[in-house]
């Protein structure tokens, strides 16, 4: 019941729900299902903030009925997005299966937010899920987004996790968790390919329309919005995939109903940090064929942005076989554009400003010098950058070998190391941290490690004492490490 005293307090709520407008074949309205004993567990004054909302006048109880989603915000309009994609490659109907839009927010710049419940309870797309998540896997997500946000990658963020007081059941009984997330859109490579698969091209047309006044509005005028927007679309996810590859970030299950529009990380799922690089490197347990592995990223981002091409075809162009020469080019495109910023952003993590053809070499010769002797990829940049020297580095013959080189190389450059300090990262969330905290906080009712490990890694560029736990190398890697689709 809905009394005064329980009236949810103003937050400075600012909604225009432009998605609830459109033609409501996207979506289905529906309210999240309410928990039974909500209680909030972390809660982001700082993104609040930067969402120009104010929560200090809620009291703890109403933090949790807000962030459980058992009382809205006035203003919200609650849906369920319809979306459908690939997965491993192969086409399926998704859509929110547990999540809830509960509206978008336009902060005080005018930037507009989708303000999303995922745990929320089943929806018409949930098939055969409970439409609820476990405390790990949402506490997973809350650290993951933003460290990915403070390593400077565009990224959904993570506002609060809220308890449900309810058990979600999986190999066991866990405790059930909400958690509230924001980011530009939620519009996925996977939307457009469910607009394509059962609505029209009248449909298409508007969606199309619609992502670019939203998102986009520089494209309205030109000759051909779709052709223009799968151009930019690719241009952004190439940069996306470049600062994983920059600072080692598996995304574990890159399927296109996981490719948003916006260009931002989202749906943390299996994803983690390697340690020693290599490319092979997969942690996720349902990947067994590598599809999703670290130096497969940059190839699964071509495939995805293909997909999308596939599904605007119809409003490209009226004849099939001009709309397919033009987005052949557009994808045919991929590989150049990946590789120049791909080896401009590596340049910059050894000092270097403009590459050569010479530099890329000297690229090449470090990824393998990692790759053969096990190096830790942070760590290793971490080194150059700081010239702290470890005794595991100083001695590999092939390295020193390496390193002599790129002295010689660096001493041309104006400012190397303020190039390097600014691109690689002192701290990442590394895996055996991120389960040791989240193990604390999920089953020992202690958040404090968490955020500890938070804070620290709000500055990732920060120099670190070599010794610090949370730069440190895990002993022996990554062996065995696996990740799964965090549900
Ligand atoms: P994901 O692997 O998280 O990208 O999710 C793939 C699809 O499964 C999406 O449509 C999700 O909404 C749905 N899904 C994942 N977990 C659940 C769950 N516990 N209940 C209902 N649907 C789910
Ligand atoms: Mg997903």
């Amino acid at each position: 019941m809905n009394t005064i005293e329980n009236k949810l307090p103003d937050a400075g709520w600012n909604f225009d729900n432009s998605y609830a407008r459109l033609n409501n074949l996207l979506f289905t309205e529906l309210e999240p299902i309410k928990v039974n004993d909500p209680s909030i567990l972390f809660f982001n004054k700082r993104l609040a903030e930067e969402l120009s909302l104010d929560f200090s006048d809620f009291s703890k109880k109403h933090l949790a009925s807000l962030f459980s989603g058992n009382q809205l915000p006035v203003g919200a309009h609650p849906i369920a997005q319809a979306y459908a994609g690939h997965q491993f490659g192969h086409f399926t109907m998704l859509g929110d299966g547990r999540a809830i839009l509960m509206g978008e927010h336009l902060d005080d710049q005018g930037r507009r937010w989708d303000i999303q419940l995922k745990g929320s309870g089943r929806t018409p797309y949930s098939r055969g899920g409970d439409g609820r998540a476990t405390l790990k896997s949402m506490l997973r997500e809350y650290l993951i987004s933003e460290s990915i946000y403070h390593l400077g990658i565009p990224t959904s963020r993570s506002l609060a996790v809220s308890l449900t007081g309810q058990s979600v059941k999986r190999e066991a009984l866990h405790k059930g968790a909400i958690l509230c997330r924001v980011a530009k859109s939620h519009i996925r490579i996977g939307t457009v390919e469910f607009i394509r698969n059962f609505l029209t091209t009248k449909d298409l047309n508007q969606f199309c329309n619609y992502v670019i006044t939203r998102q986009y509005p520089e494209l309205a005028g030109t000759a051909n919005p779709p052709l223009e927007l799968l151009k930019k679309v690719l241009e952004l996810q190439t940069e996306l995939v470049v600062n994983w590859m920059r600072v080692g970030f598996i995304h574990g299950v890159m399927n296109t109903d996981n490719t948003s529009l916006t260009a931002e990380t989202i749906d943390y799922g299996p994803c983690a940090f390697m340690n020693n690089y290599h490319p092979n490197t997969v942690f996720s347990s349902i990947d067994r064929n590598g599809r999703y592995a670290f130096g497969n990223q940059a190839r699964i981002i071509q495939w995805n942005i293909a997909a999308l091409a596939g599904a605007l075809i119809p409003i490209i162009d009226d004849n099939e076989e001009t709309a397919i020469a033009k987005i052949k080019e557009v994808i045919n495109s991929f590989s150049g554009l990946y590789e120049e910023k791909f080896y401009q952003m590596m340049a910059q993590k050894i000092g270097i400003a403009k590459p050569t053809s010479e530099d890329k070499n000297m690229i090449n010769q470090l990824l393998n010098c990692m790759k053969n002797n096990e190096m830790d990829y942070t760590n290793t940049f971490r080194y150059l950058s700081y010239q702290q020297p470890t005794e595991e580095l100083l001695n590999i013959d092939e390295f020193k070998r390496w390193e002599m080189n790129w002295i010689k190389r660096i001493k041309t450059e104006g400012t190397p190391y303020e190039l390097m300090r600014e691109s690689n990262p002192s701290v990442i969330p590394r895996n055996h941290l991120v389960e040791e905290v989240l193990d604390q906080a999920a089953f020992e009712n202690n958040p404090q490690p968490m955020e500890n490990l938070l804070e620290t890694l709000k500055n990732p560029y920060k120099e670190l004492p070599l010794d610090n736990t949370y730069g440190k190398a895990p002993e022996g890697g990554d062996d065995h490490y696996q990740t799964f689709c965090g549900t």
